[in-house]
């Protein structure tokens, strides 16, 4: 690990990070002047913008290569009129999580671990989420409605994880986020703190010295999940704050969504693996679409999925071939189809 690595970011103050997602690009027009791009080229769904509205992130934008509709950053925030398309077998909550919701703010999906959302808030609409169409309001809870989520995972000894998800928890202020796991570390059948983040590649001045301070002074052992689809969201600034994070001793994974003119293709997720390990990250999961409405033109054939894993095998050793999963409502697990 380069010495620069060993400390934390210290150029930027801790409210940095919150200066740039007050500043998101949120209005279509602004985007495609930055980028330069011709509007006729893909027209924008007005209906789903409402639903679902434009957030991008200005150092995220920044690796877009301009004049370039193809380019795969792009693709996973532009709000395209195909996002209309109503096939039958979509639906606004293809895992039926509404099941799966005993109290404001917790999902209890699988033995042994329950998941939380903290925050509402991305710093991006990634337009293949499936949770675009999630019942936020229901789900951010204020200080004293986390009593309900708490005290069910306190009365229930069986959860030994605790899982932080989206929107991005990494959005909340670290103020919050500190004193929800400080709640959650005074119970003592909770082993593990799993947080589920984009926020790093997006805006990596998030990993400073205030995050790391949380992170690393709870009892609970942190396991970091990014979210990168892409060799191309990794740039020198996101591969410093992550090599933060690794030197402080934070286990850090990642898992992928397979999307069509993403990451479709061999080349492209050997190159992505690759360049995860080299920063120490395990690539961990490769997701098939969840049949979430609005993101139909994003999926891709499971019998392509898995001729790029069996492609993906020959190229990569086993431990950097990410398992290729897909989520059945009502398992008890991931299903694993390579
Ligand atoms: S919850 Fe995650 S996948 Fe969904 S829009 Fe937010 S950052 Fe993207």
């Amino acid at each position: 690990m380069p010495v620069s690595a060993l400390s934390v970011i210290k150029s930027d103050s801790p409210e940095k990070w919150q200066v740039i997602l007050s500043d998101l690009i949120t209005d279509p027009k602004e985007l495609l002047q930055i980028l330069e791009l011709d509007p006729p080229t893909e027209e924008i769904s007005e209906s789903t913008l409402k639903q679902f509205p434009l957030r991008a992130p200005r150092p995220y934008v920044a690796r877009i290569e301009k004049g370039n509709w193809k380019d795969p950053l792009l693709r996973q925030l532009w709000p395209s009129y195909l996002e209309d398309q109503s096939p039958p077998d979509y639906s606004i909550d293809p895992l039926i999580e509404s099941l799966s919701n005993p109290v404001p703010g917790l999902l209890h999906k699988y033995s042994g671990r329950v998941l939380l959302t903290p925050t509402a808030q991305c710093a991006i609409h990634c337009r293949y989420c499936f949770r675009r169409h999630f019942d936020y309001q229901l789900n951010t809870p204020s200080r004293s409605g986390w009593n309900g989520a708490l005290n069910y995972i306190r009365q229930d000894h069986s959860i030994v994880e605790v899982i932080y998800s989206g929107g991005d928890p990494l959005a909340a202020a670290d103020r919050h986020l500190a004193w929800l796991t400080k709640q959650i570390a005074q119970i003592s059948h909770v082993k593990i703190l799993r947080i589920h983040t984009r926020l790093p590649l997006l805006i990596p001045q998030r990993v400073n010295q205030t995050l790391v301070d949380w992170l690393t002074r709870t009892r609970l052992k942190v396991v970091l999940v990014l979210h990168v689809n892409h060799p191309k969201e990794l740039d020198q600034q996101v591969i410093s704050a992550i090599n933060t994070l690794d030197a402080n001793g934070i286990t850090i994974l990642n898992q992928s969504v397979i999307l069509k003119d993403v990451n479709d293709n061999s080349r492209i997720l050997a190159e992505l693996s690759q360049a995860l390990f080299s920063i120490n990250v395990l690539p961990y999961y490769l997701h098939t679409l969840d049949k979430v409405l609005g993101v139909a033109h994003f999926d891709l054939r499971e019998k392509e999925a898995l001729r790029i894993i069996d492609e993906l095998q020959k190229i990569l050793p086993g431990y950097l071939v990410p398992r290729l999963v897909r989520e059945v409502p009502g398992m008890e697990s991931k299903t694993t189809l390579a």
